[in-house]
């Protein structure tokens, strides 16, 4: 055993019992709920938070998600000592592409300044956030499918996970069980997803007949919403995207 983490019992068995399509996908979507409320939240008047801020900054999806988090203030402050970093990086980028002599150069030059851009979107903090999370989570999983029967039995008996986590699922176990265990929670989780992948088909098939004239009166038998569901199955929900790598 490499990794020894926090167990994160309370929620994970709250997300087993919820019965939904993934119960990561829930705790992950919370957990970016978290990530986006905190860096809009007055943390962000404090200097090493800022510091961190203006060093990495976010993805694109947690900018645009930070952008409609209904706090000005919090947000003009960090934006402004964000575009302070920039504007050290990029003016001078900026000035050699006016100062270019011909196209080729001025093109060479706005690619330079591009590129620059680029590195200044790698890597989130509130992808970071969420990263830590996922692994307690996911640890946590493994851990109580070895140490506890009730939640192995809980467990297997469940929706199960998406395609998405269980990769999460399957590489962190790794640092929480050894030998047999592992073999066997791998063997847990693929019989899981199969069965569950399957039964998110047949849904989404019963959804394809319900709009046949002849089944229009047929009960939905709860595939209501099971278009979304095949979606969402595969990709996940609240997806660390881009962590800051250290
Ligand atoms: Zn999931
Ligand atoms: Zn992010």
């Amino acid at each position: 055993m490499r990794l020894q983490l926090q167990l994160e019992t309370i929620p994970v068995w709250d997300g087993v019992k919820e019965n939904s399509e993934c119960f990561i996908c829930s705790l992950m979507k919370k957990a970016e709920e978290d990530g986006v409320r905190y860096y809009l939240s007055s943390a962000v008047m404090t200097p090493e938070v800022r510091v961190e801020m203006n060093r990495h900054g976010f993805c694109p999806h947690h900018s645009a998600m930070l952008a409609e988090g209904g706090k000005p203030q919090s947000l003009a402050l960090a934006m402004d000592t964000y575009y302070e970093e920039n504007k050290r990086i990029f003016t001078p980028l900026i000035e050699k592409i006016q100062g270019a002599g011909n196209a080729r150069k001025a093109e060479k030059a706005a690619e330079a300044l591009f590129e620059a851009a680029h590195s200044r979107e790698k890597g989130c903090l509130i992808c970071s956030r969420m990263e830590e999370r996922l692994l307690r989570y996911c640890y946590t999983v493994a851990s109580l499918w070895r140490d506890d029967q009730d939640f192995r039995k809980a467990l297997n008996e469940s929706k199960g996970f998406c395609l998405h986590h269980t990769e999460a699922l399957i590489k962190t176990a790794k640092e929480a069980l050894s030998g047999d265990d592992f073999d066997g929670f791998i063997k847990d989780m693929a019989v899981l997803l199969q069965k569950n992948l399957d039964r998110v088909q047949h849904d989404d098939w019963w959804m394809t007949q319900k709009y046949k004239s002849e089944n229009k009166d047929k009960p939905w038998n709860g595939a209501e919403d099971a278009q979304k569901r095949a979606v969402y199955k595969l990709i996940g929900e609240g997806r660390v995207l881009d962590p800051v790598r250290k």
